[in-house]
């Protein structure tokens, strides 16, 4: 009976494990031309959450836009490049300081790839006594990688005081990560570090900045759908309204 009972338990384990391979993928999509959004999962508070994140195949090597927030997926991401792209990741970029970004700086930078981050995200994560990027870019700043030019973009505070977005001036491609909610998303999500006042004004910015773009990647659940910026705006009013003085 002990053993039936033991051999029960190692099934269930053995099937368990299974599922949790199965729970824990590294979907890849392409998004455009050299564009991929690439998917990973972290168990938050008992719920399995999505995080999207962005990577741009150049001539000179693969820019990463945030780090997966599953780390048990950092070496698989960078070994899925290099069998999918035959390339090496040379840059990472992290949005913000909060672990679904910059998570991977450590792990990156002994890799021998470029770390950056804002000055706000550095002081965060000083602060926090978390790994940080080998390199500080200024709030806005150009960059060319073989190929491509990317503008890399501090509209002011949102969801995080040092939230930036990534824009693609030629393909139009806007990459948010969570200064943008998905267009399926009912609330603003995770207000700690958030200003939801200035998120207005933030995004204001970034419309008039970044004329009509084609694709808008969110941090999380769908990014197919556009209207997600616009939507990010109107659960921002919404918010707004019900508590007028705007702080969390
Ligand atoms: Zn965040």
């Amino acid at each position: 009976m002990r053993k039936l009972a033991s051999i029960i338990l190692f099934l269930v384990l053995v099937s368990n494990s299974f599922g949790q391979s199965k729970n824990s993928p590294l979907p890849i999509s392409h998004l455009t031309g050299d564009f991929y959004v690439y998917k990973t999962f972290h168990d938050y508070k008992g719920t399995l959450i999505s995080a999207n994140a962005l990577y741009l195949v150049t001539d000179k090597g693969v820019v990463l836009f945030d780090a997966p927030w599953d780390e048990t997926q950092f070496q698989p991401l960078l070994d899925s490049i290099k069998a999918k792209h035959n390339k090496e990741v040379i840059m990472l970029f992290a949005t913000h300081s909060h672990d679904d970004r910059a998570g991977g700086f450590d792990f990156y930078r002994k890799k021998g790839i470029k770390t950056y981050s804002i000055k706000l995200t550095d002081d965060i994560l000083k602060k926090e006594k978390k790994p940080r990027a080998a390199f500080i870019i200024p709030n806005d700043t150009t960059f060319t990688v073989g190929q491509h030019t990317f503008e890399v973009y501090y509209p002011g505070k949102g969801h995080a005081s040092d939230n930036i977005v990534a824009w693609f001036a030629k393909e139009k491609v806007l990459y948010g990560a969570c200064f943008i909610k998905s267009a399926d998303a009912k609330d603003l999500g995770y207000l700690g570090d958030s200003d939801v006042k200035e998120w207005k004004k933030s995004i204001k910015k970034v419309q008039s900045k970044f004329k009509n773009p084609i694709y808008i990647i969110p941090g999380h659940d769908d990014w197919t759908n556009t209207e997600s910026l616009n939507h990010t705006l109107k659960l921002v009013d919404e918010y707004l309204a019900q508590k007028p003085s705007g702080k969390k």
